[in-house]
C-alpha cells in the first residue's frame, strides 16, 4: 500500500494526541509515584501497580470488572462514535501513521517516489535509503521492545539487564529480543493488515455500529453524481465530488469512502482533510467527507438516543458504580486465618481452652507493617509462635498462632470468634472463624431439647 502523506487541520490536531500518547507510553515505566512506578504489570512475580496503587493476584475480580466496564465503554463508545479509538487512540494506528509511515516519508519521498523506489532496480541509492529506513524502524522497535519489558519486569531490572548484560537475566534479554523482533515485523512488514485481518475489534464493527453510528462518511447527496470539474467556459454539471481521487490516494487501507463505510475504514481522517483540501481549491464547501451517521446524511438528523445507547449506558453506570465501591473498599492487607486442620482443641492449666491457628496476612501497600491481633468479643489471649508478625512492604506473612479462651466464656462447642488485625492502633480487617471446645452440656442440651420441641 502506497498511501499519500496525509496533511490538514485533523492530521495535524491527531498529530499532537499522537505524541501526548507516546510520551506518555515512553514515560510511564520511569515514573515513580511514593517510590513505585507508575504503571507495572509484572506477571512473573504476579505483581501490579496502576497509578501507584499496588494489586495482587486477590484482586483479580477488579481486574475482571474494570475489563468488563472498559470493554461495555468501548462497545457504547463505538456504537455512538464510530471507531474513534481507532483513528485517535490505537497504538497501532498511532505507531503506524505517525512514527513508522512519518520515517518512510522522510526518507523515501511521498507514494510516488515510494513506488518508482520500489519498481526501480536496486542501486547504491535504493539500497542506502531502505538499508536506513529498516534501521531506523529496528531502532524503534528495539527501544519498543525494552519499554514492554521495563512494564513487564519495572526499569531498575530493565536498567540491571542494561548494566549486567544478557547473560545474568536471559529471560528478560529473550523477551526484549521477542518484543523488538514482534514490533518490527508488524510495522514494517504486516503493517494495515493488523488492522484489517488480526484486530477483533475491527471484526465487531459489523455488529456494533448501525444507521446512526457517527464516522467518517461520505455526503451521498451532496457529492453525487460525481462529475470532474467543467472546463473554462462550460457549465458545470453533477454533484461536489469532482472525482479527483484524493480521499482513495490517502487512504492507508486503500478503500474508496464513497462506496460507503467500510470494516477497513479505521477512521484515520486523512481521507477528510484531503477532500476538505480540494474542496478548498475549487471554492466548494468544506465537509463533502466528515463525521457523520448514514441516517444524518440521508435526512438531516441529529444524533438521537436510541433504547440500545440507553441500554449499554445503564450497565456502564451499573458497572463504574460497582467497580468505585469495590475498589474504595478494598483493603490495605488481606488476612485469612484457619484453623489448623487435624488438630484438636487442647485443656490447659487454669480452665483454659486451646486452640491453634495458621494465618495468612497480605500486605497491598508499600510501606511494611508491624501486625497485631486481638479477640473481639471473647476474653482470652493470642500468643504468635515465632514472635510478632513485621509484615513486609508488598510481601506476605504465615504464621501460627495460639487462642486461649477461659472455658467459662464459651457458649457453644463451635464457637463462631472474630479475631481483630490491628497494624500499631489501627484497625485493619475483622476475620471470622470457628473455636472448638468442650460440649457445653446446660446450653447445648437446651439448645437440642428446643430442636425437639420444634420438631414436635
Ligand atoms: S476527495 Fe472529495 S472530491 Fe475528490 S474524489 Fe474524494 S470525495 Fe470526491
Ligand atoms: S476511508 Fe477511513 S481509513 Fe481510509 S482515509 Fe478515510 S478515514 Fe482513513
Amino acid at each position: 500500500m502506497y498511501p499519500s502523506k496525509p496533511k490538514g487541520q485533523l492530521h495535524r490536531a491527531r498529530l499532537v494526541v499522537s505524541w501526548v500518547l507516546l510520551a506518555f507510553m515512553f514515560l510511564a515505566p520511569f515514573i515513580k509515584v511514593g517510590g513505585q512506578p507508575l504503571l507495572l504489570f509484572n506477571l512473573f512475580e504476579r505483581k501490579f501497580v496502576i497509578f501507584g496503587l499496588a494489586f495482587w493476584p486477590q484482586d483479580f475480580h477488579l481486574f475482571v470488572l474494570a475489563t468488563i466496564t472498559f470493554v461495555v465503554f468501548i462497545v457504547l463508545f463505538t456504537v455512538v462514535f464510530g471507531r474513534l479509538w481507532c483513528g485517535w487512540a490505537c497504538p497501532q494506528t498511532i505507531f503506524m501513521e505517525m512514527v513508522f509511515r512519518k520515517i518512510e516519508y522522510w526518507i523515501e519521498g511521498n507514494s510516488g517516489k515510494q513506488r518508482a523506489l520500489d519498481r526501480g532496480p536496486w542501486n547504491g541509492k535504493k539500497t542506502f535509503k531502505k538499508l536506513s529506513k529498516h534501521a531506523i524502524f529496528l531502532a524503534i522497535s528495539f527501544a519498543v521492545g525494552n519499554i514492554v519489558v521495563a512494564y513487564l519486569v519495572g526499569v531498575d531490572k530493565l536498567y540491571q539487564l542494561i548494566a549486567d548484560g544478557p547473560g545474568p537475566h536471559l529471560a528478560s534479554f529473550i523477551a526484549v529480543v521477542a518484543f523488538s523482533l514482534v514490533t518490527y515485523g508488524v510495522f514494517a512488514r504486516f503493517r494495515e493488515q493488523v488492522c484489517l485481518i488480526v484486530c477483533p475489534y475491527g471484526r465487531l464493527q459489523s455488529v456494533l455500529l448501525d444507521a446512526r453510528s457517527i464516522a467518517v462518511a461520505y455526503d451521498f447527496k451532496r457529492g453525487e453524481p460525481r462529475a470532474p470539474m467543467a472546463l473554462k467556459g462550460k457549465e458545470r454539471e453533477g454533484g461536489d465530488c469532482i472525482m479527483c481521487n484524493q480521499c482513495v490516494e490517502v487512504c492507508p487501507t486503500g478503500i474508496d469512502i464513497r462506496n460507503g463505510t467500510q470494516l477497513e475504514c479505521v477512521n484515520c481522517t486523512a481521507c477528510i482533510d484531503a477532500c476538505n483540501g480540494v474542496m478548498e481549491k475549487v471554492g466548494f464547501p468544506k465537509g463533502l467527507i466528515r463525521y457523520a451517521s448514514h441516517k444524518g446524511i440521508s435526512d438531516g438528523s441529529k444524533l438521537t438516543i436510541t433504547p440500545r445507547i440507553i441500554g449499554y449506558s445503564t450497565v456502564l453506570v451499573v458497572l463504574l458504580v460497582a467497580l468505585v465501591t469495590l475498589m474504595a473498599g478494598r483493603a490495605d492487607i488481606e488476612t485469612s486465618i484457619l484453623r489448623t486442620p487435624g488438630v484438636m482443641y487442647q485443656e490447659i492449666e487454669g480452665d483454659q481452652i486451646r486452640n491453634l491457628y495458621s494465618l495468612k496476612i497480605i500486605n497491598k501497600t508499600f510501606a511494611p507493617m508491624p501486625i497485631s491481633l486481638v479477640l473481639k468479643e471473647h476474653p482470652g489471649t493470642i500468643a504468635m509462635v515465632g514472635g510478632d508478625i513485621q509484615l513486609p512492604e508488598q510481601g506476605l506473612a504465615e504464621q501460627a498462632f495460639f487462642v486461649d479462651i477461659p472455658r467459662s466464656a464459651l457458649k457453644s462447642a463451635h464457637e463462631e470468634l472474630t479475631i481483630q488485625v490491628f497494624t500499631g492502633t489501627t484497625l485493619m480487617e475483622e476475620v471470622e472463624t470457628k473455636f472448638l471446645g468442650p460440649r457445653i452440656e446446660s446450653h447445648e442440651s437446651d439448645h437440642d431439647q428446643k430442636k425437639e420441641d420444634d420438631h414436635d
